[in-house]
């Protein structure tokens, strides 16, 4: 294993940075050596202190215009690898052949206090991978991936994260002429269903087994002991994108496009298009105006998510001898989601007694019909429930529903149940289980505005907000209005693929 030499003469403040490209080094099967695509006088948008900390780098250096230049793809990063990786996927339920980092340049693995972390400039410009696109992000869908990763990981979600985001007065044509950006990403790898579809639909049964070998290594090392090792790397991918559905669907989460190129292949949140938190509670509700068919609305996604680990398990059946296995792998998925669901919306009603919890069902069902059938806001129902036992938080609740006799039924319910709770220790888990802050279409569209007119307070403002989505921010009283109601305009917004 050879680590690349830093040129610390040029970069003084990265002295103490390491680079170990491990997703580099298994060649040119994979992936193809990216050049830069320099954009016209970079500006800073965010930068995200938090997770710099987390990752190790300096603040000072973070800040500087060599950081600028670096992050937007400008300028070689000394240690750094820049390369793009092919992969291939089903989008929308078809097969669609060849993909890959068309607009994404992997700068390499950072070696943080927290393991191996990659850093990805997305919008870095054209790949071998581009095809018909032109290797840019727009400013509108770049700020959208940079608040909303971080607001996963506020919501202690899995997701990549987001360290920076720059951007540039070069023009990108969509529909209207926009401005480009770059969202520095990182995650522990950003290798997807589709990278193993790639290999196995092209018959490269070789490469398909060193790919796998590599994640089940670095990221899945448990499985190598197993009798069947792709088999239990297959189960284990299961797992956790089981846990990631019951997380989005718990927090009201639609993803927009979950094609199998979108799916990470360590259960994390991954490629942030036209996703939108629920405001009214509407289980069919489509977020992305693409979509036209609904394949991906809210109340689909753990089916989908099914479906997509299909594809990762035909795609792994050239290493896994028996089919029999492959099958049951996947169907650990049928157990993990429902519990893991149940889990969490069992801490969404504050229930904390572990003996009673299947009969908790019925409730959960009850608690998800009456948001549906009054459209009640999902994030302000859920965060006001969590004072359910002062009557002051109990009248707050009521309040949301028109139908009140509707709401007095479902409370008496809900109120012997939590007769049998300690009420101080279930309103903690509450609290800490219901954001008060999601980040809403609107949030992000004004946060969006603000930015296209050069004002970049309200996209920090957000972030720094949306990082800490439990806490009350009381002591800011500006941001309590992030946790409102949406407005009217909110309905009116329409976000599709285009970014
Ligand atoms: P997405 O729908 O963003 O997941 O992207 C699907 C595929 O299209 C991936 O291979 C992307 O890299 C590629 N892609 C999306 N937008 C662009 C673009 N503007 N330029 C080049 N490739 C793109
Ligand atoms: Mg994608």
């Amino acid at each position: 294993m050879t680590l690349t030499a830093i040129d610390q003469s040029s970069q003084p403040a990265l002295a103490a940075l390491r680079w170990n490209n491990r997703f580099a080094r298994l060649g040119p099967a994979f992936a193809t050596v990216q050049e830069l695509h320099p954009l016209k006088e970079p500006y800073w948008i965010s930068r995200n202190a938090a997770l710099a900390r987390e990752l190790g780098l300096d603040q000072s250096w973070l800040a500087t215009d060599e950081a600028l230049q670096a992050f937007t793809g400008n300028q070689p990063l000394a240690g750094a690898q820049p390369i793009a990786s092919v992969y291939s996927g089903h989008q929308f339920g078809q097969w669609a052949g060849q993909l890959g980092d068309g607009r994404a340049t992997l700068l390499g693995e950072l070696q943080t206090p927290h393991g191996g972390i990659e850093l990805q400039l997305k919008g870095a410009g054209l790949t071998p991978y581009s095809r018909m696109g032109d290797g840019r992000a727009v400013l509108r869908s770049s700020i959208r991936e940079y608040l909303c990763s971080e607001a996963m990981h506020g919501l202690g979600i899995p997701s990549t994260r987001a360290l920076c985001l720059s951007g540039s007065d070069d023009k990108v044509l969509r529909e209207d002429i926009e401005t480009a950006a770059v969202v520095t990403r990182s995650a522990p790898s950003l290798i997807r269903f589709g990278h193993f579809e790639h290999f196995s639909h092209t018959d490269q049964h070789a490469q398909l087994k060193i790919l796998a070998d590599f994640v089940i290594d670095h990221f899945y090392p448990a499985c190598r002991d197993a009798a069947q090792p792709y088999a239990a790397f297959l189960q284990a991918v299961s797992e956790r994108t089981a846990e990631l559905m019951a997380a989005w669907q718990a927090v009201g989460f639609c993803h927009g496009v979950m094609n199998t190129d979108n799916m990470s292949i360590l259960g994390l949140t991954i490629d942030y298009g036209p996703f939108q938190f629920l405001d009214g509670f509407n289980p069919g509700h489509i977020c992305n105006h693409s979509d036209s068919q609904g394949r991906y609305a809210y109340n689909k996604q753990p089916n989908i998510a099914y479906w997509n680990l299909f594809c990762l398990g035909q795609a792994l059946l050239p290493l896994i001898p028996q089919q029999e296995d492959a099958l049951a792998a996947l169907e650990s998925y049928k157990t993990v989601f429902p519990a893991a669901l149940q889990k969490r919306m069992r801490a969404k009603l504050g229930l904390l007694d572990e003996a009673a919890q299947n009969d908790d069902k019925p409730l959960i069902e009850k608690t998800l019909k009456l948001l549906a059938a009054h459209q009640i806001d999902h994030a302000i129902f859920w965060r006001r429930l969590c004072r359910f036992d002062s009557p002051e938080g109990r009248t707050a609740v009521r309040d949301l529903f028109v139908d009140r006799a509707a709401f007095d039924n479902w409370a008496s319910g809900y109120d012997a149940r939590r007769q049998q709770q300690d009420s101080a220790a279930s309103t903690r888990l509450m609290l800490a289980t219901n954001p008060k802050f999601i980040l809403r279409n609107h949030l992000g569209e004004q946060a969006i505005r603000a930015a296209k007119a050069r004002d970049y307070a309200e996209v920090n403002k957000l972030l720094t907000v949306l990082q800490s989505p439990f806490d009350e921010h009381e002591e800011v009283a500006d941001h309590q209005a992030l946790a409102g109601f949406p407005p009217d305009w909110a309905a009116g917004i329409e976000i599709s693929c285009s970014s």
